[in-house]
């Protein structure tokens, strides 16, 4: 039996990108693949976030043999009956492709892949390590790994358990014979249609309630129904319509890490797709869980950070994009019917404040008093690290940094100095930074408030300044 140190099952962007990271540290890494490439893969819209990760991960070559049509506009009819031309850029790429030649290139740095692989079988061994065992064309294979990687999108492998954070969405889309100009993103009365020019034909994707299948019987009947309402351009339907349907609700895992396995990509959590942001998503949780994994096999003391950290990040995301798309439905003001109303149920938090209308220069500033300050593990050049942060009281976020500085030295700084004091103090210690942009952050995280003569100086707890943060240097 042949072992590794970590074994990734499904070679989607997630698990491709942990395999790449993890071979450049050095790991002996095994990367199994059910499917055969190229396979079809729905989520084929990337929004321009991506290319940072590919020029970090030096894979922008990739892109190009993949790029099916790059965008600078999409046309929506959404908050109310006009059509919005938004000026945006975004990219349309045969997933296929792409998929395919990121699982080239992983194969060409040596990681060990097993590609249609059928019937892989988990087992986890009473020393914490893995037993894989993969049938591959009539022959049983078995292999030993440290540590097990989770990245078969939304089937999953360990039953650990999903909960909705959304309410839940079916797609069903087809591919019509026409194409489209530039994607378009519509409001139906039961639902809300994407369509993006492929190849020389359209993929129009109709997202609705799995009541709204039901109702019509089937996804078919439901999609052809819907279809009629399209409004942004006249559709040429044909009867024959070959339809798909797939699962595209938002979820996270209920225990996405532990000292032996990790999930990442769509099998930690998923994003609606309107945000076209999967694909994203799962490249950036690909590149924190590597240094997670490195962490966990190489500092056993620091375990209990990287847990933290990662369950963390998957927290973070989760409730921004929840937020975020609570949002953006809530905009959508054409239709008034039960689908809108759950989907747009929740209210987000409007922390803003526009401190302009606030303050003056010569106000003062002081921490809010209900900030603790905390320790909290972020990501290192390599590893997983602990650094001073603060936290709110009834919160669980820590805050760490603004950007790339440490926010605990900030705070510090700028305590008891007036506005602007504050700024001056802030371009002289971060003279590449705005001060301004700062000092907004701060107050409209409330975690800056403007020092009211009443407020009692006991409010403070007085341990902020006695202990090592004290000493602390503020460069
Ligand atoms: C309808 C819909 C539309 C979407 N549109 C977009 C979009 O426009 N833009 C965007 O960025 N994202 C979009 N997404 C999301 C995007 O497709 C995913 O977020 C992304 O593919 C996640 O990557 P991944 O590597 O985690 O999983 P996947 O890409 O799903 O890869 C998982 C791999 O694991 C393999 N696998 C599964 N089980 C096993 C097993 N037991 N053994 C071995 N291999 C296995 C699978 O064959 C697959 O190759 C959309 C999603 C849906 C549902």
């Amino acid at each position: 039996m042949e072992n590794f140190d970590i074994c990734i099952v499904g070679a989607g962007p997630a698990g491709c990108i942990t395999a790449l990271e993890l071979q450049h540290l050095g790991y002996k890494v095994l990367l199994i693949e059910k499917t055969t490439f190229p396979r079809f893969h729905i989520g084929c819209s990337f929004s321009s976030g991506i290319l940072h990760w590919l020029t970090t991960l030096k894979l922008t070559d990739l892109l190009s043999p993949a790029l099916l049509h790059k965008h600078s506009m999409t046309s929506i009819l959404w908050e109310d009956n006009t059509i919005i031309n938004k000026y945006e850029q975004g990219l349309t790429v045969d997933r296929g492709i792409f998929d395919q030649l990121l699982l080239q290139h992983v194969i060409s740095l040596g990681v060990h892949v097993i590609q249609s692989a059928m019937d892989v079988r988990i087992q986890e061994m009473p020393d914490t390590t893995w037993m894989i065992q993969v049938k591959k064309e009539n022959t049983f294979f078995q292999f030993g790994a440290r540590f097990l990687v989770e990245a078969t999108g939304r089937k999953s492998l360990l039953k650990t358990g999903k909960k909705g954070y959304l309410p839940p969405l079916i797609a069903t889309y087809a591919f019509l014979p026409q194409s489209f100009k530039h994607p378009i993103v519509e409001a139906s009365a039961e639902g809300w249609f994407w369509g993006t020019p492929f190849k020389d034909v359209s993929l129009i994707a109709y997202f609705s309630h799995p009541t709204a299948v039901q109702k019509y019987k089937n996804s078919n009947n439901c999609y052809t129904a819907a279809l009629q309402t399209f409004q942004t351009v006249s559709l040429l339907i044909p009867n024959n319509l070959q339809t798909f349907t797939c699962n595209a609700s938002s979820y996270e895992d209920k225990s996405p890490i532990a000292s032996n396995y990790i999930k990442v990509g769509d099998a930690a959590y998923t994003t609606d797709p309107i945000s076209a942001q999967g694909v994203t998503k799962a490249i950036k949780s690909a590149v924190h869980a590597s240094k997670v994994i490195h962490t966990l096999l190489q500092q056993p003391h620091m375990n209990e950070h990287a847990i933290a950290y990662y369950e963390q990040l998957i927290r973070r995301d989760v409730s921004q994009h929840g937020q975020w798309m609570n949002d953006f439905y809530g905009r959508q003001q054409i239709f008034q019917t039960p689908f809108w109303q759950q989907y747009s149920g929740r209210q987000t938090m409007d922390n803003t404040i526009d401190f302009h209308l606030h303050l003056e220069p010569q106000d003062l500033l002081m921490i809010h008093p209900d900030l603790n300050f905390v320790k909290s593990p972020v990501l290192g050049m390599r590893f997983i690290e602990v650094q001073n942060a603060v936290v709110k009281k009834r919160e669980e976020e820590p805050y760490v940094f603004i950007d790339n500085l440490l926010i605990v030295p900030i705070l510090k700084l700028i305590h008891q100095q007036t506005v602007f004091n504050s700024i001056n103090l802030l371009y002289k210690h971060y003279p590449h930074v705005n001060p301004i942009y700062l000092l907004r952050y701060l107050i409209n995280h409330q975690l800056i408030i403007k020092k009211e003569y009443e407020i009692n100086e006991k409010t403070i707890d007085p341990t902020y300044f006695t202990d090592s943060y004290k000493e602390e240097s503020l460069s």
